[in-house]
């Protein structure tokens, strides 16, 4: 635990895919003295990417934390995959960071990808630097990437360096703060060599570092009267200070450059890291729910002190072969020890401490306590899951959760043997603890075990650890599309239910209508549910009764078994009688009235629709435009940029199985894409009637 929390720095690394992520951590663990040989990526080594999945994918899946140190700081980081079926790692891994490393390909730039990860850090109003690697690649362009920077991100940029040298002549960079040349060896070993501005740069070395402070004086008077009365005269510490300051407030972002794979400039990046990125001190209070006053929805605040009570945030849960169930946990405030018992606020349970990890990627050290600020691995609690905070029982307090995407796919599986069934169903539990964007079902009908994910990549990668982390055979379906029900148009329903149980006489009743909701966009399920105005006078309970009988109507749509999605329910009125009114009589009527709403309709299906972006190179172009064509693709604009082909669309999902594979053939390998859940809409007939009749529904 660091002595002084200022010299702690909890950062991630986020980028997309293939940016070299795993290559920097890798570096960085290196250079911070954790391993003694520089694993690679494409050799199914590197450290951080543990899992075997990863090794022989060479991606990274799980966000691993490690912890490092360099010059006085204690460095956690996390490594976060780029891949969008895993976007909620990056998603909870943001949650409890301070600070960020962007990753950039000198050659490619702004990728649709990273926008997605640093809109979402925005969101987090995480404070970031930008590390724009692979200067060794021909096509290295740092000015295009920084353009990209400002306009595809919308973020001020702070050059720190130029290069010196390109592609496969890149040997350092000029320090802009400082004025000097930092030169590096061909082995990753070799010392820094510092030295002073090489001649033929000196100009332009002068002009970027005027570019630099005048882009200072305009976040920072203090630096401006000073600019003023003599530029030369400024501090290298002033400088470093009012960088700082701008990056903690997310006003720009410094901008490094470096070849991670070639072991250039990733120790100056852990000196920017320690400079300019937040310790917890810097990001001050953590505010969330008091537990006592949650209906008034009272806001409290916890600071980074070791000595306040316990407060932190589980943001993730991995099954370890050795421990068992290990949980993520963030400390916002006070001092969690081996042993203790510990307050579960979200579900007001204890749960027991029986131990503290500090984690290594898939390397561990016991601890006896940790304190404010520090990020560790707890084994002991049972009942926690992802997103609930944990605390001490005299001062509680609710952070927010984070926020799950809605599967979109499904895939069935069953055992082998039918001596694996009850091992299948436990190892399901573990997993879709450790992961809440998987979840799973069984299918009443065919007795078979239906994984949802998001997407096939997701389901594929959970099959294949069931196999071999658990040891469980299963047979696998083809993927499936989470299809949902709707409806087409406004229905009206109404139904009184009177029964006489036990010689006493019950009653409930409920007039509802359902209508499409109108912005389709939103969140799925996308319901929303109405209480008429006229409604106020009735009672709470009655009211909650109906909800409940709604949302529990809602998991299966009358005609098709199938979700409901796209639906707003309006309840106009409900006769309400104090003597005979019984909860289970209302449940039964809204039940009723909900059914006949689709009486003498015909189902209405709904499919999950995906924001697709191609990126490729322009002779490409024909054959993707064809390719979406095929798959009957909305497309929304091509952009070029780059002699690079940015094509966005919207496809419906069942038409993009497969689409990886198909998409590389056609390219040669040369096109990637990204896609997203964006909305559900209607089938079509034909497609609709192939839907039901998968299920055993004739019309
Ligand atoms: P991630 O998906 O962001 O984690 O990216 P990886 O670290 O897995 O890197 C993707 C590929 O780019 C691997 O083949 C790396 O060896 C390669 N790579 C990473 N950094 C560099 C670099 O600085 N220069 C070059 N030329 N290749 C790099
Ligand atoms: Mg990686």
């Amino acid at each position: 635990m660091p002595q002084d929390l200022s010299s702690l720095r909890n950062i991630g690394i986020i980028a997309h895919i293939d940016a070299g992520k795993t290559t920097t951590t890798e570096r960085i663990l290196f250079y911070t003295g954790k391993t003694y040989k520089i694993g690679e990526v494409h050799e199914g080594t590197a450290i951080m990417d543990w899992m075997a999945q990863e090794q022989e994918r060479g991606i990274t899946i799980t966000a691993a934390s490690t912890k490092c140190f360099w010059k006085k700081c204690e460095i956690n980081i996390i490594d976060t995959p780029g891949h969008v079926d895993f976007t909620i790692e990056v998603e909870r891994s943001l949650r409890v960071l301070d600070g960020a490393i962007g990753v950039f390909d000198a050659v490619s730039g702004v990728e649709p990808q990273s926008e997605v990860v640093w809109h979402q850090a925005d969101r987090y109003k995480v404070p970031r630097i930008a590390f724009v690697n692979k200067m060794d690649r021909v096509g290295a362009d740092l000015e295009n990437c920084l353009e990209e920077i400002r306009t595809k991100l919308g973020k001020k940029c702070l050059q720190l360096q130029i290069p010196i040298g390109i592609e496969e002549n890149f040997i350092g960079m000029i320090d802009l703060v400082a004025q000097e040349a930092i030169l590096f060896g061909p082995n990753a070993n070799d010392p820094i060599v510092k030295s002073p501005i090489p001649e033929e740069l000196e100009e332009i070395a002068k002009i970027k570092r005027d570019e630099l402070l005048q882009s200072l004086c305009d976040l920072n008077d203090k630096i401006l009267d000073q600019y003023l009365e003599n530029p030369r005269a400024i501090s290298i510490d002033f400088i470093k200070q009012v960088i700082r300051e701008a990056t903690l407030l997310g006003e720009a972002i410094p901008v490094l450059c470096g070849s991670a794979f070639k072991n250039k400039g990733v120790r100056p990046l852990l000196d920017a890291v320690v400079d300019y990125l937040p310790s917890p001190l810097d990001r001050g209070e953590i505010f969330g729910l008091s537990v006592k006053k949650k209906s008034e929805e009272e806001q409290i605040g916890r600071k980074p002190d070791p000595e306040a009570p316990l407060s932190g945030l589980v943001f993730k849960m991995a099954n370890d072969p050795f421990v068992g169930m290990i949980m993520f946990y963030r400390i916002y405030s006070g001092t969690v020890k081996q042993g203790q018992s510990i307050f579960n606020s979200n579900k007001k349970i204890k749960e027991k401490i029986q131990k503290i990890l500090y984690l290594h990627a898939n390397k561990r050290t016991e601890i006896p306590q940790a304190s404010a600020g520090d990020i560790v691995a707890l084994v002991g609690p049972k009942e926690s899951i992802t997103g609930e905070t944990l605390c001490s029982e005299g001062a509680p307090i609710i952070f927010d959760s984070i926020s799950f995407p809605v599967p979109v796919i499904s895939l069935a599986i069953e055992p082998k043997t039918t001596a694996d069934e009850k091992k299948l169903w436990d190892c399901l539990q573990l997993l879709s603890k450790e992961d809440p964007s998987f979840s799973f079902s069984e299918d009443k009908e065919t007795g078979q075990l239906l994984l949802k994910g998001m997407g096939e990549l997701h389901l594929e990668i959970l099959v294949d650890r069931l196999k071999r982390e658990f040891k469980v055979e299963v047979n696998v379906g083809t993927p499936q599309v989470a299809y949902r029900e709707g409806v087409s148009s406004e229905r009206n329903a109404e139904y009184l239910l009177e029964r006489e149980v036990n010689a006493v006489k019950q009653t409930g009743h409920c007039n509802l209508s359902l209508f499409p909701s109108e912005d389709v966009e939103k969140q799925a399920p996308n319901i929303t549910l109405n209480f008429s105005e006229t409604l106020k006078k009735i009672p709470k309970e009655v009211l909650e009764e109906t909800r409940l009988a709604l949302e529990s109507a809602c998991l299966a749509g009358p005609l098709t078994g199938m979700p409901m999605a796209n639906l707003k329910i309006q309840v106009n009125h409900i006769i309400w009688d104090e003597e005979t009114f019984n909860p289970v009589a209302q449940q039964m009527a809204v039940n009723q009235a909900f059914n006949k709403a689709f009486e003498k309709h015909s189902p209405y299906v709904l499919g999950p629709v995906m924001s697709l972006e191609v990126v490729c190179p322009q002779e490409f172009t024909g054959e993707v435009i064809s390719l979406l064509n095929s798959k009957r693709g909305n497309i929304l604009g091509i952009n070029c940029k780059n002699n690079k082909e940015y094509i966005l669309s919207e496809v419906s999902l069942s038409e993009l199985f497969g689409f990886s594979t198909v998409l590389r053939s056609r390219t040669q390998g040369r096109a990637v894409f990204t896609m997203k859940f964006k909305c559900y809409a209607a089938l079509d007939r034909e497609n609709s009637l192939k839907v039901l009749k998968e299920r055993g529904i004739v019309l």
